[in-house]
């Protein structure tokens, strides 16, 4: 088998099918009868794919004063920071999931923490939720996404180079709470894709 020289173009999932996953006839998008919305529509077995967002999860895993931030390996926003997160697998509860990408990207063992911010970002039809964690062992192991990962402090944060809104928003409110002494919990919206 042909292995390319260097890694694969990013290339995100798609969010549309070609193909119907009952029949393997080419689907056509089209609003169904009785719906207000595009899907993808077989019209030869009459199979409708629907689309639905998606769930990101992560943690704010919390060590004395510091927080651990990763440096992503893999696209999109390859070398820049974030928190441990990615998306939550079949089967599992967001914390449960939130657990496992920290592990996963930063090999820390966390234990299951308080939500602490959701966020919806409909232009990329996903929703982000953050679990504050505080782990009394500060050592890690970054796997194979992450390029090295760090505990900083708030005034080491790389603002500038954060890799997704989300986590700068997580991290802003994060340091405000625990200035003012009180953890909440954070809902709030991304603005919508434009039209
Ligand atoms: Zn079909």
């Amino acid at each position: 088998m042909h292995q390319p020289a260097s890694p694969p173009a990013y290339f995100p999932a798609p969010r549309t099918q070609r193909y119907c996953s009952q029949c393997g006839s080419l689907l056509t998008r089209r609003i169904p009868p009785d719906d207000t919305r595009v899907r993808d529509v077989c019209d030869n077995c009459g199979a409708i794919h629907y689309q639905n967002p998606r769930l990101v999860v992560g943690t704010v895993p919390v060590w004395e004063d510091r927080v651990l931030l990763c440096k992503r390996a893999i696209e999109p926003r390859l070398g820049y920071w974030t928190l441990p997160a990615g998306f939550m697998e079949l089967g599992e509860t967001t914390s449960l999931g939130a657990q496992r990408e920290t592990l996963e990207e930063a090999g820390l063992q966390t234990e299951p923490g308080a939500l602490f911010s959701m966020i919806d970002v409909p232009q990329a039809d996903q929703v982000h939720c953050f679990f504050l964690t505080q782990v009394v062992d500060g050592a890690f192991a970054p796997g194979p996404e992450t390029l090295e990962a760090r505990w900083a402090l708030e005034e080491e944060v790389p603002w500038d180079d954060i890799a997704f809104r989300t986590v700068s928003i997580t991290l802003e409110r994060f340091f405000a709470d625990r200035r003012a002494g009180s953890f909440g919990v954070h809902y709030l919206s991304l603005p919508p894709r434009r039209a």
